[in-house]
């Protein structure tokens, strides 16, 4: 029998990414009685090697798997890293060692389908309450400079405003320093579900989930907006990273793990690099308008 390797820890970091992005775990009932798991992920550049590791079979529109060693091990694996679809994981794999057979299969099925609902509000924004205007006494939520719009202005006229430098405000730090676990997780998670986009000549990295667990984790390590955007079924929460140097950042960590995204980060990194930004700002970048037009569709 040929020799498979075993997926490395942060190979399985990259999987539990991409599942939570792009995965689903379906159990269905067979004649009432026994129950049978479905792992499905939707990209089709891992199928290869999820199939080469763990069975199951290529789809049209990635890989599956329903044999239950191979579900079970396959989430085994990704477990520790999963976050969004973490409590779904577990009710599965809870029943998988119970042995729990006849007429359970019912309950599992509905527990799973009450733990898919999850839906975000605005109880989960982080910064709701705390990002208040910062003149004395103003109650308001800041807009600008940690100010409200009427003191931003007040201040800006009255000249006490201190001005930045462009340059100065373009650097990055971390709101907290991620390991390599958690960049591999944020490689999978933006392969599937990810994009980069052009606003104003600035990179612009953007996700939209309707369960708010993977953003608000990434959130905390690269920090950005949040906002919450009511679609045609659900609300969504949409995270970005507004400053050009923070998606750049997030590019560049997140290149050693991205399969299928890898040659448009590779080109948005290579448009921005350090050298380049030397000669002067992007919009005097002759490439320009050839990155917009290509990189819009991406989206
Ligand atoms: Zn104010």
């Amino acid at each position: 029998m040929q020799e498979v390797r075993r997926p490395s820890d942060l190979e399985c970091a990259f999987y539990g990414g991409l599942f939570d992005a792009t995965g689903s775990l379906r159990v269905s009932l067979n004649h009432g009685r026994f129950w049978q798991a479905r792992v499905a992920i939707r990209h089709r550049a891992s199928a290869a090697r999820l199939r080469e590791v763990y069975g199951g079979a290529l789809a049209a529109s990635g890989w599956e798997v329903k044999r239950y060693g191979a579900v079970a091990c396959f989430l085994q694996d990704i477990l520790p890293y999963v976050i969004e679809k973490h409590s779904l994981i577990e009710a599965v794999l809870a029943r998988f060692s119970s042995r729990a057979s006849v007429g359970d299969g019912a309950v599992l099925v509905a527990d799973l389908a009450r733990l898919r609902r999850v839906a975000v509000d605005g109880a989960c924004l982080p910064q709701a309450g705390s990002r208040r205007c910062s003149w004395d006494g103003c109650t308001r939520a800041a807009c600008s400079r940690g100010l409200c719009g009427r003191h931003y202005q007040q201040a800006r006229l009255s000249g006490t405003l201190a001005v930045r430098r462009r340059r100065a405000a373009r650097s990055f730090s971390y709101r907290r320093v991620p390991t390599q676990r958690e960049l591999a997780y944020a490689g999978g998670f933006f392969d599937g579900c990810g994009s980069v986009r052009f606003v104003a000549t600035r990179p612009q990295v953007a996700f939209a989930r309707s369960h708010g667990g993977s953003l608000l984790h990434l959130w905390s390590i690269y920090g950005g907006s949040l906002s919450l955007r009511r679609n045609v079924e659900r609300q969504q929460l949409i995270w970005r990273l507004t400053a050009r140097e923070a998606s750049i950042a997030f590019l560049r960590d997140v290149l050693p793990f991205v399969v299928e995204k890898r040659e448009e980060v590779a080109r948005v990194l290579a448009e921005f690099s350090p050298s380049k930004r030397e000669e002067g700002s992007a919009a005097d970048h002759p490439d320009e308008g050839r990155s917009d037009a290509d990189l819009g569709t991406c989206t």
